[in-house]
């Protein structure tokens, strides 16, 4: 650090300087990132509370109240209008807070919890974190997770069992419905983490399409984790976590001493409370009616993706159901195709299992860039 400071001018100028050196969501360049350009509704609320703190949120009765009101909204879109939770900063922590909750509200010695072979790696932070045993379920022939290898895995240490709707990797979505009767039968805590699907898959079902119960109308299923910063179109860093009972809240509520507030309920401390405004902003600017647009907007150009991906000559791991397409090739490498597109300007992301590319389709990407994108891979499959 130097000693004397340099100007407002100077800083600018070298802010442009690194600005220069990042990717943008706008150039459309972003294939395999679940996060987008923030709304500009959404940003002016955020840079409004920038001051607010949720870790103190006595001193922000404003913020607190929005807070409340946003956790109702998400209830309402979720099947469930009395529930609770916060605005947080993103799918790892409500996933680690849900993780907590469940080992708290059980009295299980050397605690177990089951997630899919496809869960995000959010988990193994919790279980690593919580001492949590992870025990990972395998997957049937679409990639969901296979209901029995989750019932042959269910123990008397069991503590959690995580479904997921929208998974990171492919975007399927995993029986829930049935993971739910399973654990009403078991007695057992059910997660879905809907850190992607949870702003898509409520706004594709009012719009006709026929897609899988995931949410609160499921009785065994105890928390959602459902990310604004995903699909929701909020500022990094927005997460949400909704419960289904206040009790499970309760079970991780940690005494705070000296702030306005008694307790806390969340991992980090300080929390902002410009997450919060951008949200409530955007679902009152939005209504249903605008993230339906949204959601469906995306699906056309996913669908014209997938087309177009095939008819390049790859081929498809699933039939997507929501915004995400993978693919890979017969022929050729995947890392070879990662290369030759990072080579015309794309940044796409290699799922792990099964190896393949991912191309995430978010509103940032529009059908001009995917009719590039497409026209690439033919170039590259004709070589
Ligand atoms: N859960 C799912 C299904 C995800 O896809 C992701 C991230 O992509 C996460 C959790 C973690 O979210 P974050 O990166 O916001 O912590």
């Amino acid at each position: 650090m130097d000693k004397k400071g340099i100007t407002k001018q100077e800083i600018s100028e070298k802010l442009k300087e690194f600005k220069e050196e990042d990717m943008t969501y706008r150039s459309g360049r972003i294939l395999g990132s679940m996060c987008t350009c923030p709304h500009e509704v959404g940003l002016e609320a955020y840079k409004m509370f920038l001051e607010s703190n949720l870790g103190d949120s006595g001193l922000f009765k404003g913020t607190r109240k929005m807070e409340k009101e946003v956790i109702q909204m998400l209830g309402n879109l979720l099947g469930k209008e009395d529930v609770c939770g916060h605005i947080i900063t993103g799918g790892t922590e409500a996933n680690i807070m849900a993780m907590r909750a469940a080992r708290n509200s059980s009295n299980i010695k050397d605690p177990e919890i089951i997630v899919p072979k496809s869960a995000h790696f959010s988990f193994k932070k919790a279980a690593d974190m919580l001492c949590l045993k992870l025990r990972e379920a395998e997957l049937d022939e679409n990639y969901r997770v296979d209901v029995n290898s989750v019932k042959e895995l269910i123990s008397d240490k069991t503590v959690a069992v995580v479904g997921i709707a929208g998974t990171t990797e492919l975007g399927v979505i995993d029986p829930i419905e049935e993971l739910s009767k399973l654990c009403l039968e078991e007695n057992i805590y059910l997660h879905v983490d809907a850190a992607f699907g949870g702003f898509t898959i409520p706004f594709l079902g009012l719009s006709g399409r026929n897609l899988p119960k995931f949410d609160f109308s499921l009785e065994g299923v105890s928390s959602i984790t459902i990310d604004p910063h995903k699909m929701g179109l909020a500022p990094i860093p927005t997460g949400g976590i909704i419960f289904r009972d206040r009790s499970y809240l309760e079970s991780i509520s940690t005494e705070t001493p000296y702030l306005t507030d008694k307790e806390q309920f969340t991992i980090v401390g300080t929390r902002t409370g410009a997450s919060t405004a951008a949200t409530w902003a955007l679902l009152k600017y939005f209504g249903k009616d605008g993230y339906c647009k949204i959601a469906k907007g995306c699906m056309e150009v996913t669908e014209y993706l997938a087309e177009g991906i095939k008819k390049s000559g790859f081929n498809l791991m699933v039939e997507p159901k929501l915004n995400l397409v993978a693919f890979d090739s017969n022929e050729i490498e995947i890392d070879t195709i990662v290369d030759e597109l990072k080579e015309e300007g794309w940044a796409v992301s290699v799922s792990s299992y099964p190896r393949a590319i991912r191309i995430v389709v978010m509103p940032h990407v529009k059908m001009e860039h995917v009719k590039e994108f497409t026209d690439d891979l033919s170039k590259i499959h004709a070589k």
